[in-house]
């Protein structure tokens, strides 16, 4: 494959980091908690950037705070009349939030390290999806609280809400979860990567958007952050997307006795194993054809990894890598 370095001699690495980056399992999710994990998740970004390979551009998932922002709202609605607010509007929240969390912790943690000049910024980012995705005609992804279930179908006659039984944990409200399209901030994007500036971006999915007569307009939906952060790899044109996650990659026959960890994975093989369903839908299904369509687009490499395993992935010795043509290797 050809190296096409940036104007800074650097590839430009698009990644998208998981929930526990931010969150770990079995933590309420007080700001302490997640700044703590923010700050290690941070160390290593920033020793990604400090090997002055690589130009990043950090994309996120927002799961349990956007369940947390819409319980506020749900609490604040009903004890103060303080009007809740639509889910484009809590996505745009989190991305604020976390971003902020994201940005503070790198700007200190960089200059501590001897680089007070190198920049970060959030950009609060819409990702448009087709308003005639069939994912708005069936809606699947769970937000938000628990209730009974005449609880629930009241608020789906009032809201005009969908909800579903969750199972057996009680009953749910659920929401479309369309394909991303297109990144709406791309131009705004490019131009602070131009200035150097590492650019957190496209978090929880994106704010998800259509378009109508011409205007953007956000919708109660939830956007894939894999898919999404794939979107921001071809919107800036990136030389390497990275899922960052909790498990060491992608593995198929996942927790069976003939688990294999994969090494490196040609896109057919990629394809075939997707197909034949050896990938979550929810989890590990929506990263490896994550995967699957940076590389199909850009001819590149793509790599899922667990957190803290960037480099050694990079160098082949830790992860899955995804790649146009190649040997199927396992660990
Ligand atoms: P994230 O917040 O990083 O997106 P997810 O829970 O969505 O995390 O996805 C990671 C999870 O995918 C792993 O913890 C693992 O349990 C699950 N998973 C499902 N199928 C596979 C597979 N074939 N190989 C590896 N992990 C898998
Ligand atoms: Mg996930």
């Amino acid at each position: 494959m050809e190296y096409k370095a940036n104007k800074y001699g650097k590839k430009r690495i698009v990644i998208a980091l998981g929930g526990n980056a931010i969150l770990q399992r079995g933590e309420k999710g007080t700001f302490e908690e997640q700044y703590r994990n923010v700050m290690n998740t941070a160390e290593h970004i920033a020793d990604l950037i400090l090997s002055g390979k690589y130009q990043v551009v950090i994309t996120h998932g927002n799961g349990p705070q956007v369940g947390a922002e819409l319980l506020r709202h749900e609490a604040g609605e009903k004890m103060y009349n303080v009007p809740a607010q639509p889910m484009d509007v809590a996505g745009a929240m989190t991305q604020g939030q976390i971003g902020y969390m994201i940005q503070q912790a790198l700007i200190n943690i960089l200059a501590e390290r001897g680089r007070p000049d190198i920049p970060v910024a959030t950009v609060v980012t819409q990702v448009l999806v087709d308003k005639d995705d069939p994912a708005f005609q069936n809606p699947t992804k769970p937000v938000g609280p628990f209730y009974d279930e005449e609880t629930a179908k009241k608020l789906a006659a009032e809201k005009g809400w969908v909800v579903k039984e969750d199972a057996g944990r009680g009953w749910r409200r659920v929401v479309p979860s369309p394909d991303p399209k297109a990144i709406v901030e791309a131009d705004a994007i490019n131009a602070l990567l131009d200035k150097r500036v590492v650019v957190i971006a496209s978090g929880g999915g994106g704010i998800p958007v259509i378009k109508e007569d011409g205007k953007y307009k956000g919708v109660e939906a939830v956007i894939d952050k894999d898919l999404a952060g794939e979107r921001l790899a071809e919107a800036v044109d990136a030389d390497v997307f990275m899922i960052l996650t909790d498990v060491d990659g992608a593995s198929i026959y996942y927790r069976t006795p003939q688990e294999k960890w994969i090494k490196t994975m040609p896109v057919e093989e990629a394809k075939r194993y997707y197909q034949e369903g050896h990938f979550k839908a929810g989890s590990m299904g929506p990263k490896v054809l994550a995967t699957i369509r940076f590389v199909e687009y850009s001819g590149k490499e793509a790599y899922i990894a667990k957190l803290g395993n960037e480099l050694k992935a990079l160098k082949g010795e830790a992860g899955t890598k995804v790649v146009k043509e190649g040997k199927l290797e396992f660990w």
